[in-house]
């Protein structure tokens, strides 16, 4: 088994210059920094941010001795798909445990992560609740025996340290390049809180929220208390389009565009929603001119197979 350290080289990705006509004309110098080129293991799925807030807890959880993992996550979920590929890169046993009962065909996916050899524990909604409940981690340990626990969407502490590199590695890459944001798309917000620890003061992280609701301000903020660094940040939540798997056909059209143009594929939950985003706010003339932006491209692209199987083949590209 290689250690996990030497296979974690694929960084630094590369942070490139991103040229639009909207970002031109609103006086902006916007550069994407490409994590979803960072891939690991099979498939698509550990790649992007995920590959960043797992780099630490896969290292910590091969010392500590229990070589499974368990984790939680809705049937789409790409924290899943990523700890799934993780498990067949390391050799790592690895559970999911997935909200909702077993559909009767699996998800991509779901199936995905079976391939990997993930073993589905399917739990009602009412139970997937209680995840975080120790009575309820108590039962699955003695089920499974004993295992390293990433909470649902793979925030907890050691992935902000895998986050703050994000930041970091683009100040090592481009020492010059002052970035007056740090644009990034959030689930849980345990990225953003991460990036906002290393964000220099007179910059901002501004994460994108790709949920309806304003949890994202008190999580941040949660997650980045007791740090003595953290930067400025806000919660942009004007581009969440309804929720996780919701749509609409300029955002559609946005991502095909895009594609077109640039080559760069993004995931309709996340990314795509970000990068909306930017335009739109570009254009409305959120950003001073002279502004330096970074956006980070945090990868998402195993769910676009999925997603186009649900929807029926709305993204014209595979990543
Ligand atoms: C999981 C995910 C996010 C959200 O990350 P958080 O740290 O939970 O905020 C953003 N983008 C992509 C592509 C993701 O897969």
């Amino acid at each position: 088994m290689p250690v996990i350290s030497t296979l974690f080289q694929h960084a630094p990705s590369p942070l490139e210059r991103l040229i639009l006509p909207e970002f031109e004309s609103a006086g902006l110098s916007v550069w994407i920094k490409r994590d979803d080129l960072l891939r690991m293991g099979p498939g698509l799925a550990l790649c992007g941010n995920k590959w960043r807030k797992l780099k630490y807890n896969l290292a910590a959880a091969k010392s500590a001795g229990p070589a499974q993992l368990l984790t939680f996550g809705g049937a789409f979920s790409n924290h899943i798909a990523a700890v799934a590929g993780a498990g067949a890169a390391f050799g790592l046993k690895t559970i999911g445990v997935i909200r909702g009962e077993a559909p009767p065909g699996l998800n991509p996916t779901l199936r995905f992560a079976r391939e990997c050899g993930m073993h589905l524990h399917f739990v009602n909604r009412a139970a997937f609740r209680s995840k975080e409940d120790p009575a309820f981690l108590y039962r699955l340990e003695q089920t499974y025996g004993p295992f390293y626990h990433l909470p649902e969407g793979g925030t907890n502490e050691k992935a902000i340290e895998g986050a703050r590199e994000i930041v970091t590695e683009c100040q090592h890459q481009q020492p010059a390049l002052q970035a007056d944001y740090w644009c990034v798309s959030a689930g849980t917000g345990g990225t953003a809180a991460g990036m906002a620890l290393e964000a220099k003061p007179g910059s901002k992280v501004l994460a994108f929220s790709a949920l309806k609701g304003d949890f994202l301000k008190r999580a941040i903020a949660m997650l980045s208390a007791g740090y003595p660094t953290a930067g400025d940040w806000a919660v942009i939540t004007d581009f969440h389009f309804g929720g996780y798997a919701k749509h609409r056909p300029a955002l559609l059209q946005f991502l095909n565009h895009f594609y077109q143009q640039h080559g760069i594929a993004l995931d309709p939950i996340y990314t795509g929603k970000l990068f909306f985003g930017l335009v739109d706010l570009a254009k409305q003339g959120f950003f001073p001119k002279g502004s330096t932006i970074v956006a980070i491209h945090t990868g998402g692209l195993q769910g676009i197979h999925g997603f186009n199987e649900r929807f029926g083949d709305l993204l014209h590209y595979t990543p």
